[in-house]
């Protein structure tokens, strides 16, 4: 199968040449900009003094003005071609040997996860960082929160390298720790600050992974915890053994579908939009609340649809529909299972018989599951090929510049938590890995 970028690049190429035929053929991209390499945009975006994400998933939506920028590479790697990137990123790996390792998170591109030491979701790449305490670098091929987590979770002599800088992850910059902090003010004025009876805090914060180190101390510093979207629920359950409430961040979709999946009414679940007041709330519906959900989203996951669902049931009578917790709730509702990276893999790896799956999750990690297992069909439910923005602003190019730096005994790149910052996002990271379902 060849990969997401590959297809691509053929699909642009042949849009260019004749759009019908592309249309006739039933694919598209949902940006032309893909096929050209992330130098491009990295030196359009600096050129305009404002961030954004990218063509992908992401590119609608507003990147802020914080939002970390890539300045240029060197334009050898710009120029070079897929064999010699191949030849230099292979030699700088070689020079390097267990000095380096290099992370590849499951929804980045075939041309970069090759070279990976390992592959998993941020979670269990962060953890694989830990096996090997005699690397002095860790290349992160994945985004900007997951560096952070590495970076937290890694012995002071290492260093945490983010291909490039510019990698970030839309959903984790929907919330931001001035915004979140504004919200704790706003709800302990509501709630007070006392516990019930039986001990119980007003409100318990919880963030996804997929947050700044900032909001993980927060939660670390305010009674708070992590997760990921595998323990999602017994996070929850932690968190209402400790609070009346929680206000969950920034991913609306899997708080909510892991709060109704136990029994939370949706009437309880109310919104938080950071840029109105009480998140445009009445003290009333905050008093009903259960948990207070963030109004974030993933771009990627906010693509599937019951529709793609339907119609994948109408194509392929029979099929597993197995989407990730980050879709909206009328997707999780009518696909046949909902989990996370770990929960789609160990599914297509159980079934025992040729079985037909259409996946709600990113395309590169669709298509690796379709080469892996060739004995089933496997396919993704959105037909339109749209990587995460950020996801794909590494390419080799990038991944040829750091190593080759290390080499040469310079770290560019590298991903940095302060201390104070370090310290609160351990307490949360540790109460989550302590919680127990
Ligand atoms: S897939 Fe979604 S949550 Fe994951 S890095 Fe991309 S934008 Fe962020």
């Amino acid at each position: 199968m060849s990969s997401v970028n590959a297809t691509i690049q053929l699909l642009t190429r042949e849009q260019a040449e004749s759009a019908a035929l592309s249309r006739a053929a039933g694919q598209s991209t949902c940006s032309t900009e893909l096929a050209s390499g992330p130098w491009e945009y990295d030196a359009a975006e600096a050129a305009r003094g404002v961030p954004a994400y990218g063509p992908g998933a992401s590119s609608a939506d507003i990147a802020p003005a914080s939002t970390p920028r890539q300045g240029e590479i060197p334009a050898e790697y710009k120029q070079a071609s897929d064999a010699e990137l191949d030849r230099r990123i292979l030699a700088a790996k070689e020079a390097l040997g267990d000095r380096a390792v290099i992370l590849g998170h499951f929804y980045q591109r075939d041309e970069v996860v090759k070279y990976a030491d390992f592959v998993g979701d941020s979670f269990q790449l962060a953890n694989a960082a830990l096996t090997r305490p005699e690397a002095e670098a860790i290349i992160f091929c994945g985004v900007h929160f997951m560096a952070e987590t590495a970076d937290i979770l890694s012995t002071d002599r290492q260093a945490v390298i983010l291909p490039n800088l510019a990698a970030g992850c839309s959903m984790a910059d929907m919330a931001d720790i001035d915004s979140v902090q504004d919200c704790w003010e706003q709800l302990e004025e509501i709630y007070g600050t006392a516990p019930d009876a039986d001990g119980r805090l007003p409100v318990i914060p919880v963030t996804y992974m997929n947050s700044s180190a900032a909001l993980k101390a927060f939660c670390g510093e305010h009674g708070g915890i992590v997760c990921t979207s595998s323990n999602a629920a017994t996070v929850l359950e932690w968190a209402f053994e400790r609070g009346q409430r929680v206000l969950f961040f920034p991913d609306q979709h899997l708080g909510r579908n892991t709060a109704k999946a136990m029994g939370v009414p949706l009437e309880h679940m109310p919104l938080w939009n950071p840029r109105k007041d009480l998140g445009g709330n009445s003290e009333a519906t905050l008093e009903e609340a259960e948990v207070i959900l963030w109004q974030g989203f993933c771009s990627v996951h906010k693509r599937f649809t019951v529709a793609q669902i339907e119609k994948a049931r109408q194509d392929h009578p029979g099929v597993t529909v197995i989407v990730h917790p980050e879709c909206p709730m009328e997707v999780v509702d009518a696909a046949d299972s909902a989990g996370s990276t770990d929960h789609i893999r160990k599914a297509v790896a159980a079934a025992t018989e040729p079985t037909t799956f259409a996946i709600g999750t990113e395309i590169n990690m669709v298509n690796r599951l379709a080469a892996e297992y060739p004995q089933h069909t496997i396919f993704c439910l959105d037909p339109v090929i749209c990587p995460c923005s950020t996801m794909y602003r590494i390419h080799p190019a990038y991944l040829a510049w750091v190593l080759e730096e290390l080499v040469q005994g310079r770290v560019v790149n590298q991903i940095v938590v302060d201390d104070a910052v370090q310290q609160g996002a351990r307490v949360a990271l540790e109460r989550m890995l302590a919680a127990r379902p």
